[in-house]
């Protein structure tokens, strides 16, 4: 832990770090990653803590390792004066906090805009007035659909590379009109990378955008009715995993077409290690983060994670395993989908020479024994309750 070298082989000196959103998905396994394995110091800012309790509750006995390493500062963002004083007096700050459910997106877009543009603002801002890095979390949604998409369905140039595969640098963004409010989020993800840019090139900010493409594994989201909202809707792997925990059919949107590349959480966390680590060769760089393997089909998840949640919970398969509903029903107005989304990784594997290693079964099968152990028994009781009353 004391020697730790970067990719050149030089000692990395201990940094304070004020991560913001630490107490989310993404935020929980970065913590857990520098508590375990660096000298790093953390100040987690966040709304709430569940996520990282655990983190925090050992660090105030003595003897623990990283007893002192970890404060958690509960505060909003949105308006709370003591995020200057952080950020001024940390090395690096990492920006997690965002509305990120795409349920999100087109009902509540007023939301989504201010939390993922309006609200960076202030942290953007106060980086570059003391000159500190910031590494921003930003989207592979900033992508938006491919080029390929506009083609017709059987077109042989849809089998070229160049007409699907995502690359920082030289691939376009493409949304949908105004009212398919789906890419606000999208959109103003896009608007804070093009502002954290020009500060890079007109104040000299340092600065790495990360774009993840589908990270997942334990601690995602919420499950429904146990530790979420009962009518919430959270990211894919939430819904199919509530649904198999309470025997349901899982739902294909638009008949689960779309395409998604996933990528283990423990994998993507070694690669912001990397950045974090290794400022001279991440600064100024925009990270596709993601596992270019790990390509399904949506139908193609549910019945992967269907035959897996089988295997660990020791449970049947229904005769119906998936039923079809529409986006609108679903989602409601205004709700689009990206068609494809695989990453380039030529830049991330020159710059810091990662790449991902977990199969998207093996990734299943640890994440749904988690879900499994974390949430059966709640879901038996309120599966109880809901039949009692
Ligand atoms: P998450 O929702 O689990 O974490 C976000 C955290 O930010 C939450 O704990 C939330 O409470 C906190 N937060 C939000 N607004 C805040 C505010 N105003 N003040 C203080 N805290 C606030 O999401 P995640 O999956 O961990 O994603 C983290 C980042 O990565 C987001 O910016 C998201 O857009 C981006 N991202 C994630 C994925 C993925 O695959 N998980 C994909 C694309 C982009
Ligand atoms: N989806 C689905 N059933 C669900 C939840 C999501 O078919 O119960 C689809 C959704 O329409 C999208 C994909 O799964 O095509 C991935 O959705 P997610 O919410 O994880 O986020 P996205 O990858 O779109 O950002």
């Amino acid at each position: 832990m004391a020697n730790r070298v970067d990719l050149d082989g030089r000692p990395i000196k201990t940094m304070t770090i004020c991560m913001i959103g630490a107490g989310g998905f993404i935020g929980s396994h970065l913590c857990e990653k520098l508590m375990d394995e660096t000298l790093h110091t953390v100040i987690a800012v966040d709304v709430y803590n569940d996520k990282i309790r655990h983190l925090l509750e050992p660090a105030e006995t003595e003897g623990c390792a990283w007893s002192g390493r970890i404060q958690f500062h509960r505060l909003n963002i949105k308006h709370d004066s003591r995020l200057e004083g952080l950020i001024k007096m940390s090395d690096l700050t990492i920006n997690l906090a965002a509305i990120c459910t795409p349920a999100d997106y087109n009902t509540r877009p007023l939301d989504t805009i201010y939390s993922n543009f309006i609200d960076a603002l202030p942290v953007v801002k106060y980086c570059s007035e003391y000159a500190k890095r910031v590494i921003h979390f930003s989207t592979c949604e900033v992508y938006g659909k491919t080029v390929g998409s506009f083609l017709p369905k059987d077109h042989p140039l849809r089998l070229q590379p160049e007409f699907y595969v995502l690359n920082e640098n030289e691939t376009p963004c493409i949304f949908g009109s105004i009212e398919k409010q789906r890419w606000s989020y999208a959109c103003a993800k896009q608007l804070i990378e093009r502002l954290i840019y020009a500060e890079g090139a007109e104040n000299g900010l340092e600065f790495t955008i990360v774009r993840p493409f589908n990270w997942i594994g334990p601690r995602m989201d919420f499950i429904p009715g146990i530790d979420g909202p009962s009518e919430g809707v959270p990211r894919v792997l939430a819904c199919f995993s509530n649904n198999l925990l309470r025997g349901e059919p899982l739902k294909l949107v638009d008949g689960g077409e779309s395409q998604r590349t996933f990528i283990y959480i423990k994998d993507a966390i070694e690669a912001v290690m990397l950045m974090i680590e290794n400022p001279e060769r991440a600064n100024g760089q925009i990270f596709n983060v993601g596992n270019p393997n790990n390509e399904v089909t949506v139908r193609q998840l549910a019945e992967m994670m269907t035959e897996v949640y089988s295997k660990v919970s020791g449970g049947k398969i229904l005769d119906v395993p998936t039923i079809d509903v529409s986006s609108e029903e679903f989602y409601g107005e205004g709700y689009d989908d990206s068609d494809k989304r695989i990453p380039d990784m030529t830049i991330i594997n020159k710059q810091l020479g990662w790449n991902p290693k977990t199969s998207l079964f093996d990734l299943l099968e640890s994440t749904l024994t988690y879900q499994h152990k974390t949430y059966a028994e709640a879901i038996k009781r309120d599966i109880a309750k809901s039949t009692a009353s």
